[in-house]
C-alpha cells in the first residue's frame, strides 16, 4: 500500500518531469586511440565555448562543411568515468525510488560503448557505469535500511542476436543456442509493468561483487559466442537488468524499481549490398532494431498515441521501461578518429532525433544550437 504522502510526492516528481520530459540524450566522444588514424591531421570534431553550448555542444567537420549539434550533455575526450557516472548517478538513484530507468549506449563498434558501460575490468579509475552504478546502489541500500527499507534485489543479462535472445546467465549452455524451441525466451507483460521471459535465468543478489561475478560469467558467454559466431558481441544488444523491490513496513510502503543498462550493437551501416546470407541477415536485424528503437523514443517524446514498441524484440522487452513515468538515457558514443566522419554524423543525427530535434539544420543557420530540453531535476 503506497501511502498518500508517497503518493503525492510521485504525483509532483511525475507533473515535473512530464513538464520536462523523460528521455535525456549524452554525448561522448572518446580520445584517439593507437588503432585511430593518427597521421591524417583532419580535426573534424570540436566544442563550442560560448556561453550557451558550453558542456553541451558538439561541431563535426564533415567535407569542410560544419554539423552542429547540442545535447542534454557533451562529454569530451577528458572527461573521465567518475565525471560520466556523476552526471548519471541521480538517474540510477531513481531506480530505488521505483522508477523504471533505461540507460542505452549508441555508437558505432569501436566508439567507446562497452567502455562506458563497463569500463576496463579490474581498473579502479577505468569502471564504467555498470560496476559504478551497482556500488552506488549496494551503498544506498545500506544507508536505507537504517530508516527501516528492506530491499530485494535481483539481475539477469541477456543478448540479443538476429531478433533471439540468448540468455547470458544459463548454466544450461545447450539452451543458449535456442534449439528451435519457440516457447523459449518469449517475453511477457503483466498488467503491473513487469516483465518475464521465460527460462530466462534471474539471480538473487546481496553485494556489488555477486554482481560483478556474474557480470564476469556473463562475459565469457559473451566471449564464447564471440568467436564461434563472427564477433556476435559487437553485433548483439547486451541487456543488464536489475529488479528491485522495496519494502518498508514501518511506512507501509514499497517501491518497484528496474535499472536496465544496455549495451547496443555497433550502429554502423554494414554495406547492404555486399552482405549475403546470415551477415545479410545480421545487418537487417540490427538496422531493424535501431531504428525501431529511436521510432519508439522519438514517439514516446512527441506523447505519439501509436507506439511501436512491437517492431523489435529489443523494445518489446523494454516496453514497461520506456513508457510511462519511466526515464531514460541516451549514451551516443562517437569515435574522433577522421576515417569515422561519416559514420559520427549518422550517431549524432540519430542521437539528434531521439532528441526529439530537427536532424538537418539550413547551412546558413548552423551556428544556432538546437535547444535540448532541460536536464534531470
Ligand atoms: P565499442 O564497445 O563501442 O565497440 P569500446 O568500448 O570497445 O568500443 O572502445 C574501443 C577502444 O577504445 C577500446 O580499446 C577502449 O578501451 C578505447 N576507449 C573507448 N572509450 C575510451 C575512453 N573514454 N578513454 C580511453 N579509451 C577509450
Ligand atoms: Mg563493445
Amino acid at each position: 500500500k503506497v501511502i498518500e504522502g508517497e503518493a503525492l510526492r510521485k504525483k509532483m516528481h511525475n507533473t515535473i518531469l512530464e513538464l520536462k520530459g523523460n528521455i535525456r540524450v549524452f554525448c561522448r566522444v572518446r580520445p584517439l586511440i593507437l588503432d585511430d588514424d593518427v597521421e591524417n591531421e583532419t580535426k573534424t570534431i570540436s566544442f563550442p565555448t560560448t556561453t550557451e553550448a558550453m558542456g553541451r555542444g558538439i561541431e563535426l567537420l564533415q567535407h569542410g562543411q560544419s554539423h552542429p549539434f547540442m545535447f542534454d550533455k557533451v562529454f569530451t575526450p577528458q572527461s573521465s568515468q567518475e565525471e560520466v557516472f556523476v552526471e548519471i548517478s541521480q538517474l540510477v538513484q531513481s531506480a530505488l525510488d521505483g522508477y523504471k530507468v533505461c540507460i542505452f549506449a549508441y555508437g558505432q563498434t569501436g566508439s567507446g560503448k562497452t567502455h562506458t558501460m563497463m569500463g576496463t575490468p579490474g581498473s579502479y579509475d577505468d569502471k564504467g557505469l555498470i560496476p559504478r552504478s551497482l556500488e552506488q546502489i549496494f551503498e544506498a541500500r545500506q544507508k536505507l535500511k537504517d530508516q527501516g527499507w528492506k530491499y530485494e534485489m535481483q539481475v539477469s543479462m541477456l543478448e540479443i542476436y538476429n531478433e533471439t535472445i540468448r540468455d547470458l546467465l544459463s548454466s544450461n549452455k545447450s539452451s543458449s543456442t535456442d534449439g528451435g524451441n519457440k516457447q523459449q525466451y518469449a517475453i511477457k507483460h503483466d498488467p503491473n509493468g513487469n516483465t518475464h521471459v521465460s527460462d530466462l535465468t534471474i539471480v538473487d543478489v546481496r553485494s556489488s561483487k555477486e554482481v560483478s561475478y556474474l557480470l564476469n560469467r556473463a562475459g565469457q558467454s559473451r566471449s564464447v559466442g564471440k568467436t564461434q559466431m563472427n564477433e556476435q558481441s559487437s553485433r548483439s544488444h547486451f541487456v543488464f537488468t536489475l529488479r528491485i523491490s522495496g519494502v518498508n513496513e514501518t511506512l507501509e510502503q514499497q517501491v518497484h524499481g528496474v535499472l536496465n543498462l544496455i549495451d547496443l550493437a555497433g550502429s554502423e551501416r554494414l554495406s547492404k549490398s555486399g552482405s549475403t546470407g546470415d551477415r545479410l541477415k545480421e545487418t537487417q536485424a540490427i538496422n531493424k532494431s535501431l531504428s525501431s528503437l529511436s521510432d519508439v523514443i522519438f514517439a514516446l517524446a512527441k506523447k505519439e498515441e501509436h507506439v511501436p514498441f512491437r517492431n523489435s524484440k529489443l523494445t518489446y522487452l523494454l516496453q514497461p521501461c520506456l513508457g510511462g513515468d519511466s526515464k531514460t538515457l541516451m549514451v551516443v558514443n562517437v569515435s574522433p578518429a577522421p576515417s569515422s566522419v561519416n559514420e559520427s554524423l549518422c550517431s549524432l543525427r540519430f542521437a539528434a532525433r531521439v532528441n526529439a530535434c530537427e536532424i538537418s539544420i539550413p547551412r546558413r543557420q548552423s551556428m544556432r544550437y538546437l535547444e535540448p530540453r532541460l536536464s534531470y531535476g
